[in-house]
């Protein structure tokens, strides 16, 4: 008998403007969307989206993996959570559809409760969160006219997309740019998505000393864990783990190795929310910062993001959700816009988006509905 109603349909998406980081450009955008529909005609939604530069790979894997557990999941929500409970597909496909699974499941629990899914998770969830700029543009002229932009529209932090330039007088110089066009009060932080060695990292870094850098996300490849330490020790600027966050078990590795100042955590990387909240409790007792950031998903999975970071304790850095500008369209009727540098939290209960159903008719590569 079937009691939850599996859909999904995988979208194909350009960037509004392509998004260069050290993995190269991002162009497009792959993911899916689904949802559960349970008898009593609550639905919850989830978003399956693999990193960016993985997802054409691992998007289908996910699906794969999905329609082999198409049985198991209909059979209902206390299936569904026995299934997150003894998940065992670990990779990059495999957490991302964790995490799509568990966002569906909570967002319909949240719904029935009538309470935005943030509340659900945690009494005290704050109403909005301070979110960051993303400037990503390459050369120096562009770069600083992203980050104008983003100090008119009221950021009070920015981040910038560093490790793509060939040598390091250009990208010391193109940090400097940056530095100098949002003045000293905004917090500026790197983000090298792993393109450094910690060598080179520990160079730049001391050579951008006097430039107030807040932190450095992930300067070094996600496995190399002593290299992240040695930038940690030797650099003049704290550090962050981003890719290298994939569940708590390798947050327990970070912290141990006092490898991170502050974690990254996103849901899809981590396997969903609940590991989420796990690894920043965690990260808590050690005093290491958490930062909830996007996977540059649709409306679902960036507000399943929001939600989470809304629903975390104590004080919370600017994080990395302002990116519903970043694709072509956000599939889901409520954008979720930051405003002067804060993302307010849906009202209505579970994610608060619904479903921008011609959006996602236009942006559809393939369906599986019943
Ligand atoms: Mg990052």
């Amino acid at each position: 008998m079937v009691s939850l109603a599996l859909g999904w349909v995988a979208y194909r998406m350009p960037f509004a403007r392509p998004v260069a980081t050290a993995h190269g450009g991002l162009e497009h955008r792959a993911g899916a969307i689904l949802w559960l529909d349970g008898p009593d005609g609550v639905r919850g939604l989830g978003e399956v989206a693999p990193l960016p530069h993985l997802a054409e790979r691992e998007l289908p894997r996910a699906l794969a993996l999905l329609e082999a557990l198409r049985g198991e999941v209909e059979r209902g929500e206390c299936a569904v959570e026995a299934l997150l409970a003894g998940w065992r597909d670990w990779t990059p496909a495999g957490r991302a559809l964790r995490a799509a699974l568990e966002t569906a499941l909570l967002e319909a629990r949240a719904r029935r409760a009538g309470l935005p899914l943030a509340r659900w998770l945690s009494e005290e969830a704050r109403a909005a969160v301070p979110v960051n700029a993303i400037v990503t543009a390459r050369s120096v002229a562009a770069a600083v006219g992203e980050a104008r932009a983003a100090m008119a529209a009221g950021f009070r932090a920015v981040k910038l997309k560093v490790g793509g330039t060939e040598t390091e007088a250009a990208e010391v110089e193109r940090v400097a740019a940056v530095r100098a066009a949002v003045g000293p009060e905004v917090r500026l932080r790197l983000d090298a998505n792993g393109a450094w060695t910690a060598e080179r990292a520990i160079r730049l870094l001391q050579r951008l000393a006097s430039e107030e850098i807040e932190l450095v996300e992930q300067p070094v490849p996600a496995d190399d864990l002593e290299g992240l330490a040695r930038v940690r020790r030797r650099a003049p600027v704290p550090v962050a783990a981003d890719e290298a966050v994939t569940g708590p078990e390798a947050a327990r590795r970070i912290l141990k190795l006092e490898a991170a100042d502050a974690l990254v955590l996103k849901p899809p990387v981590t396997g969903g929310i609940a590991l989420a909240r796990e690894i920043a409790e965690l990260a808590a007792e050690r005093g290491c910062a958490v930062i909830v950031t996007s996977a540059f998903e649709a409306g679902v999975g960036l507000a399943a993001a929001l939600h989470l970071a809304a629903s975390l304790p104590g004080p919370l850095p600017a994080c990395g959700l302002a990116t519903a500008g970043v694709l072509a369209t956000t599939l889901v009727d409520e954008p979720l816009l930051p405003s002067r540098g804060d993302l307010h939290l849906p009202v209505r209960p579970g994610l608060g988006v619904t479903l921008d159903m011609a959006a996602l008719e236009c942006w559809c590569r393939e369906r599986e509905e019943r």
